[in-house]
């Protein structure tokens, strides 16, 4: 099996925690920070980042393993939520959007190429959601390759993502 090299995330339900009382696209701004893993807009509708997200995402750094999102939501919103909670510096190339999931990850691997020099290739990519359309979205664009693992059904908790590198 090819190392891997970049680890793209889904969001809602999977970075953040399920526990959240609405997506990242659905809050009103502004919104802001109360504590480490969270964040509140005007209307009181909290987001939670899932406690286990920091410590998967720096672990994953120390390995040189890149990191991105491929998200489905509006792009304002969620950006400052990332933003906020001070992950923004973390992820490269994100996408953010209502397009093909499947579509927006070979564009991330575009941008790693073209703005990067850096060529990953579709069997060194894990792609993690939890909703299994999506993964097969994914599946299909890597054209079978890679480690495309769904939340709730291959792995319980974003830690167990190790054991697939
Ligand atoms: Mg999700």
């Amino acid at each position: 099996m090819a190392r891997i090299k970049l680890v793209v995330f889904d969001a809602d339900d999977v970075l953040f925690s399920s526990l959240s009382d609405c997506y990242l696209g659905q809050v009103t701004l502004p919104v802001k920070r109360v504590d480490e893993n969270t964040v509140i807009d005007t209307a009181g509708c909290k987001i939670i980042l899932d406690p286990e997200t920091r410590p998967v995402l720096q672990e994953l750094r120390k390995k040189r393993i890149h990191v991105s999102l491929d998200s489905t939501n509006k792009l304002r919103e969620a950006n400052e939520i990332i933003r906020l909670l001070d992950l923004d510096k973390i992820f490269e190339h994100s996408k953010i959007n209502f397009n093909d999931k499947g579509n927006n990850i070979l564009e991330i691997l575009q941008d790693f190429e073209r703005e990067d020099h850096l060529k990953i290739s579709p069997d060194e990519v894990m792609f993690i959601d939890d909703v299994e359309e999506f993964c097969e979205d994914v599946k299909r664009a890597l054209g079978g390759r890679g480690v495309v693992l769904q939340k709730g059904k291959d792995i319980n908790h974003l830690s167990e993502l190790f054991r697939f590198l």
